[in-house]
């Protein structure tokens, strides 16, 4: 009897420690600066200009956060930077750069 409530103790604890395991992944994956990219390498989050071309129309956001791949060159946003709405707006302007805010 008392060593079946020993293992009981046991995986309780072991639980304890996976979703322990699992909120530091969490935190690690939301203060990490590079993220994988596509082409194999790493794209670096940084603060810049990144060009869209919109048909025949050529529109810069201007200072908006993003992660850039030096190795091949692609920029990519993270899920908390909507630029649609931006694009949306210079095209309807017709503006060639809009800045992020
Ligand atoms: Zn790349």
């Amino acid at each position: 009897m008392s060593d079946h409530t020993i293992l009981n103790k046991v995986s309780g604890n072991d639980i304890q420690m996976v979703i322990g395991n699992m909120s530091t992944v969490k935190e690690l994956t939301h203060t990490m600066m590079d993220v994988p990219c596509k082409c194999g390498g790493y794209a670096k989050h940084q603060i810049g200009d990144v060009e869209h071309v919109i048909g025949s129309k050529k529109i810069i956001i201007k200072n908006v956060p993003h992660y850039y791949c030096e190795f091949c060159g692609t920029a990519s946003y993270g899920t908390d930077v909507n630029v649609s709405d931006l694009l949306k707006e210079a095209y309807s302007k017709n503006l060639n750069e809009i800045s992020y805010q």
